[in-house]
């Protein structure tokens, strides 16, 4: 069992944004470590924790998995070039607006310079057909993203004109905020107003991007899903996000992951399990079948006497795990066919066989 990040910020299931957002912000004055210098170790642990909740529920995306698989599923299976962490926080701004910044415990805690920006994260769904996993292969995928101004290189100027240094806060885009707690003294850091915290004041405004930076495109991104990928699993593709306003680091993609199953088939992990119905006759007498597999048919040999239920595991012929490694089995469990049709003669034969068999369809239990 995770954390129940509703009970931390104390709504409930159904809580709306603003409900989110007015829990958070009434917890975060209440536990800022700056407010609890007594005890700031215990306010700090506290304050993670509903930083961490409030992240998680206010991102759609990161409350559906956790609505649906918890606390590890967030954890788990977001596949990324150095794995998901939580230090990842991609409502850095909003968190940052909420409350005009947060001081140097904020630059602490993030560790991120508190100048750079950074752009939204995008989405995007992809569908792969079984065999894909196998080998991993390619998508395209179609996204409306934000990107630098080709014009003005992100600057948000128009060519020629002069970008000069911002005379309120000397550049630094940051502007220290002093207020009176009780009897603390509480030091804030906000973004100056008067650059927005760019620490640079544009002359004349780029025609192309109106001075944000950033245009926005329709942009394909070719995706690289690499072999043994999970049906739900999530890839993080660094950079490929939204390039924020005013220039900064770009968001990321998440691309979801769908895999397609054969219908009768059903995975788990590496192994592949299927039904394998066989004719009568070949499960008495024993014989061979063509089965279909990921590498292309294969015949098997059945046994005589081989009966219902009988397990047959092709070894290595399953999926290979996620970051390689030797593949699984594919699992068939067979079932005999019983004909429902028969031809008068086949009908002659079998009661021709059960006499043959002396056939008893009288079966006791009890001994009676
Ligand atoms: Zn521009
Ligand atoms: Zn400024």
């Amino acid at each position: 069992m995770g954390k129940d990040y509703y009970e931390i910020l104390g709504v409930p299931r159904n809580a709306t944004k603003e409900e989110i957002k007015r829990a958070y912000r009434r917890l975060a004055k209440k536990y800022h470590p700056d407010l609890n210098p007594e005890n700031r170790k215990e306010a700090e642990e506290k304050f993670k924790e509903i930083s961490e909740a409030y992240e998680v529920l206010m991102d759609d995306r990161k409350r559906a998995i956790y609505d649906k698989y918890g606390e590890e599923g967030l954890k788990g299976r977001v596949f990324s070039e150095e794995g998901f962490t939580w230090n990842d926080f991609t409502h850095f701004s909003d968190i940052w607006d909420l409350f005009g910044g947060f001081g140097d415990f904020f630059r602490d805690f993030f560790s991120e310079p508190r100048r750079v920006k950074r752009g939204r994260d995008l989405s995007a769904r992809v569908e792969i057909d079984l065999k894909d996993v196998l080998t991993g292969t390619k998508r395209e995928v179609k996204v409306k993203t934000y990107e630098t101004c080709p014009v003005c290189n992100g600057t948000g100027a128009a060519p020629g004109s002069e970008i000069k240094t911002c005379p309120d806060c000397g550049g630094t885009g940051q502007r220290r905020v002093v207020k009176q707690h009780g009897f603390f003294q509480f030091v804030s850091v906000i973004p100056c107003p008067t650059c927005h915290g760019t620490g640079k004041i544009v002359e004349k405004k780029c025609p192309e991007c109106g001075g944000t930076g950033r245009v926005l495109k329709d942009k394909t991104l070719v995706v690289q899903i690499p072999p043994g990928i999970d049906d739900g699993d999530i890839l993080r593709i660094r950079g490929k996000g939204e390039v924020p306003e005013g220039g900064g680091i770009p968001g990321d993609l998440y691309v979801y992951v769908y895999v397609k199953m054969p219908e009768g088939m059903r995975r788990e992990g590496k192994n592949l399990h299927t039904v394998l119905r066989i004719p009568y006759p070949t499960a008495v007498l024993g014989g061979e079948v063509k089965v279909d597999t990921l590498d292309g048919e294969e015949r098997i040999k059945i046994s005589p006497g081989t009966e219902s239920g009988t397990e047959i595991r092709l070894r290595g012929k399953g999926l290979p795990p996620f970051g390689g490694g030797t593949r699984g089995d594919l699992i068939l469990r067979v079932e005999i066919e019983v004909p429902k049709k028969l031809s008068k003669r086949a009908k002659e034969l079998i009661r021709e066989l059960a006499k043959e068999m002396d056939v008893h369809t009288r079966k006791s239990w009890f001994g009676r």
